[in-house]
């Protein structure tokens, strides 16, 4: 088969890049190249039974399509940044030469004013020094799934063989660090760990020393056929105000001592509402729609937590990526977010830093009957009312050009008021 210098196949039936003056100049999408399939067997994992969307797959992304996903992708892109993500199940089975490919093949599609920024999400087993080598050369960034100390971790993060993870995260992590890899710990919040915030916090901070956090609450239902389905939650899920409590504890501490230097999505991103910008979380946006699942075999997705037949937007080979990007189906997709908010969350004080979470997740009532409330309504509620005043502060410190950190002194002032007056 002929192929261009950079192995791309010339015979491919390429899709032109579609000019689409109403197309996003940027968007973000997960590219899973070994689709649903992982080393591990986490309990609570929602991807794993996406396998069952493609029977009798090998489930790895062929080179051809890799050459053509970063073509498109980087075509795709008018604004200078573009981020290539991969995730999984678990990225890293397809192997270091597969990823070396990427970004030399990045390195030669990529206009001259196209700055990219390469990132993996992974559970760490696989990273050994070559690995911890090439992503430090390459400069990624890189997410590990890490739950917390040993127990906590270990609850759910098993392998295929019900073994527990911990000490293969923590090996991997460990020569990730020695190599000076940009790395943030993504966590889960679930059964196991909901009532240990604080411990959490403490341990990712002060034990692996990470300065970045996500905090993914698990909300889990049955899914036959890997979809959803019904209003029931598994009992590994975080409760309906567990999630709340959970970041409560965390915050607690972080707004006393850890603005600024350490950074945590969920707060920043609600830090961001207060002021009146988009946060980072497409979860409480008013629309959402920019954040696209791209699967080993073309396949682009509406989101990663759409991965369904009914939200196949279409496939790379036979439509340019822009194009799905751009259809009419994904901005139905995006505005349907706003549009079956149910008047309960449209009459919500806190609705501006909320706006009702994922859809995926709004399966329960409103107390009034009404379909379509996210099973973590009160963990919201709990939340965003309880850091009112602080973010109020805080946003009130950068609208008039301070920093946001001054709020971990104006907390001290209002604990040692709420403690009343010393003695001595
Ligand atoms: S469906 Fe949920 S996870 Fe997906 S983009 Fe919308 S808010 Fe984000
Ligand atoms: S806190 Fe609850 S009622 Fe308010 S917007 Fe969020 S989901 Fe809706």
């Amino acid at each position: 088969m002929a192929r261009t210098e950079l192995g791309i196949p010339t015979v491919l039936a390429h899709p032109a890049r579609p000019e689409l003056p109403g197309a996003p100049a940027a968007f973000h999408l997960l590219a899973k190249p070994t689709g649903a399939i992982c080393n591990l067997d986490c309990s609570y994992c929602f991807f794993l039974s996406k396998e069952e969307l493609y029977p009798g797959s090998p489930f790895r992304m062929t080179d051809d399509l890799l050459a053509e996903y970063l073509r498109q992708l980087l075509e795709a892109h008018r604004a200078p940044e573009v981020t290539v993500a991969w995730q999984g199940g678990e990225p890293t089975l397809m192997g270091l030469a597969f990823f070396r490919r990427a970004v030399e093949l990045v390195e030669a599609l990529r206009r001259p004013d196209q700055v990219v920024e390469h990132t993996i999400q992974t559970n760490a087993t696989l990273i050994d020094d070559d690995w911890a080598a090439f992503l430090a050369e390459r400069d990624f960034l890189v997410g590990v799934s890490v739950d917390g100390p040993r127990e906590i971790h270990d609850a759910y993060r098993v392998d295929k063989g019900g073994k527990p993870t911990f000490d293969r995260v923590i090996a991997g992590l460990t020569r990730l660090r020695a190599q000076g890899v940009r790395w943030n710990a993504m966590t889960t919040v679930h059964h196991a760990n909901e009532d240990h915030g604080l411990r959490v916090y403490r341990f990712l901070r002060d034990e692996l020393g990470t300065d970045f956090i996500q905090f993914i609450p698990i909300v889990e239902r049955p899914s036959p056929g890997g979809i959803p389905t019904g209003s029931e939650v598994t009992d590994r899920s975080v409760s309906p105000a567990g999630y709340g409590r959970f970041l409560i504890d965390v915050f607690d501490e972080w707004v006393r001592r850890d603005v600024g230097a350490v950074y945590v999505q969920m707060f920043d991103s609600t830090l961001a509402s207060f002021v009146g910008v988009p946060g980072a979380l497409c979860v409480h946006a008013r629309t959402c729609g920019a954040s696209l699942a791209l699967e080993h075999n073309g396949d682009v997705y509406s989101c990663d937590h759409f991965v369904e037949p009914e939200h196949l937007l279409g496939n790379i080979a036979a439509t340019h990526l822009l194009e799905l990007v751009a259809s009419p189906q994904q901005v139905a997709f995006g505005n349907a977010k706003l549009d079956s908010l149910p008047g309960y969350c449209r009459s919500c004080d806190v609705r501006f830093a909320c706006n009702g979470g994922c859809p995926k997740d709004r399966f329960t009532t409103t107390p009034q009957g009404e379909p379509g409330l996210h099973y973590l309504c009160p963990s919201y509620q709990l939340f965003f009312r309880h850091v009112d005043r602080p973010m109020r502060f805080m946003a009130g410190a950068l609208r008039t050009g301070r920093h946001a950190d001054e709020v971990m002194a104006w907390m001290a002032r209002q604990d040692r008021r709420a403690s009343g007056p010393q003695a001595g």
